[in-house]
């Protein structure tokens, strides 16, 4: 592993570091509304000098940025403390599997609006009763002349409010026949139709992040399949590897940040000579520098064999576990001020309960570190 940047990778983080300096969208407004505004907002700015998407190529707008630039570029996102954009699995997750599986016509149509939020996207995949285990999943769809008539019900289903488009996983051969993983299909599903209906489900801190989707005779044109008929596992791993490699720099940015802010509200407290607090905070500032690092070394992985290791399972678990003990230990520090309405400690305290859940529960993230970095015995039933 070379923790060394080359001359053109130095030269493009000092080129961010300039254009984060110049390009500032102020605080975040008030209310759920206007934030989500604000920051699309700030995605045309960046899209404008094409940095939505650094590691698109050039001719869907991007700048085709090696998978190191663009850590590069979440690094330095996090380090000038802007938001993400808005259209964040627009970018991510759907663009990239497009661009994988897309035809020529999907390409053209699909990706340029993600690049300027035009059309934010969602991501149809978990059920009621299909998370972990995806390929359970009920949601039908029924050919009828050239179309897909879908019915079913998805959950979780991060910003479908603000979504025109869902990366949708549903059921096209009911008969089973060769496993469950076999005749799913994705689909690319218009949401403004009557025949779906978004519910928002208010989450701890207060705010309808994510939402329950009821989809009752919706229709998609055969055109709007992605990857062939039947092809929908193997689409939907696309998506999910972008998933848990896309935001791991971010993320741990993110930590150090948060510690680093803890550290000053200790200071301010007069409280880091207390042995106690000190010891904490070592602990969490080793965890964060071992999350750093591995964040990197499943980098190296993917530059050398051109696919995620399972370093990718790794860094998602630890970091949302010291999340959460960062949080906690906020508020344990800061007693009963770090609660008080409004505080943003009691923001962190409370999303991060989500972090051990979203992007893959803890369990089944350790589940593949034991089969596939240890090498131990696979659980006998257990879901792929
Ligand atoms: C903030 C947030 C945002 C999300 N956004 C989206 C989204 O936009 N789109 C989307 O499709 N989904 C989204 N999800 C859903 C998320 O991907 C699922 O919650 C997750 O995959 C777990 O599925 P589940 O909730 O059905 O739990 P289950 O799979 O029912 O699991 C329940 C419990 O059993 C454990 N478990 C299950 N199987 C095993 C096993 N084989 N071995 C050991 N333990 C096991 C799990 O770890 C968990 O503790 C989001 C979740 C959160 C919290």
């Amino acid at each position: 592993m070379d923790l060394t940047f080359s001359e053109s990778e130095a030269a493009f983080r000092d080129e961010l570091r300039a254009w984060f300096e110049n390009n500032d969208p102020g605080r975040s407004p008030e209310g759920e509304d206007a934030a989500y505004a604000w920051r699309r907002d700030w995605q045309r700015r960046l899209a404008d000098d094409r940095y939505a998407a650094v590691h698109w190529s050039p001719e869907y707008g991007g700048r085709g940025a090696s998978i190191t630039e663009s850590a590069i570029f979440f690094e330095e996102l996090g380090r000038a403390r802007r938001p993400l954009p808005a259209n964040v699995l627009g970018i991510l997750l759907a663009g990239p599997t497009i661009m994988t599986f897309g035809t020529p016509e999907q390409k053209e149509r699909y990706l340029p609006p993600i690049l300027t939020a035009e059309e934010i996207w969602c991501q149809g995949f978990s059920e009621p009763d299909a998370g972990s285990d995806l390929a359970a999943l009920k949601t039908r769809a029924v050919k009828d002349g050239d179309e897909w008539v879908v019915t079913g019900q998805k959950v979780w289903t991060s910003g479908a409010q603000y979504s025109k488009w869902c990366m949708l996983v549903a059921r096209t051969d009911v008969d089973g026949a060769g496993g469950k993983h076999k005749g799913l299909t994705y689909f690319l599903m218009d949401m403004e139709q009557p025949g779906v209906q978004v519910r928002p489900l208010v989450q701890i801190t207060g705010e309808p992040e994510f939402n329950e989707l009821f989809i009752e005779g919706a229709r998609i044109p055969d055109e709007n399949v992605l990857g062939g008929v039947g092809n929908g596992w193997r689409v939907a791993l696309t998506t999910l590897m972008n998933e848990r490699s896309g935001l791991a720099f971010f993320l741990q940015v993110r930590l150090r940040q948060l510690l680093d802010e803890l550290v000053e509200e200790a200071a301010a407290r007069e409280l880091l000579d207390d042995p106690v607090v000190a010891d904490k905070i070592g602990l969490l500032h080793m965890k964060a520098e071992i999350l750093r690092l591995t964040a990197y070394r499943g980098l190296t992985t993917i530059e050398k064999y051109g696919t995620p290791g399972p370093e990718g399972s790794l860094t998602k678990w630890m970091w949302s576990e010291t999340n959460q003990e960062l949080a906690q230990f906020a508020a344990d520090l800061l007693g009963p001020d770090a609660l008080t309405n409004g505080n943003r400690w009691a923001y962190e305290l409370l999303r991060s309960r989500g972090n051990t859940i979203e992007g893959g529960t803890t369990e089944i993230l350790k589940n593949i570190v034991a089969e596939r970095v240890l090498g131990l015995p696979r659980l006998k039933g257990a879901a792929a």
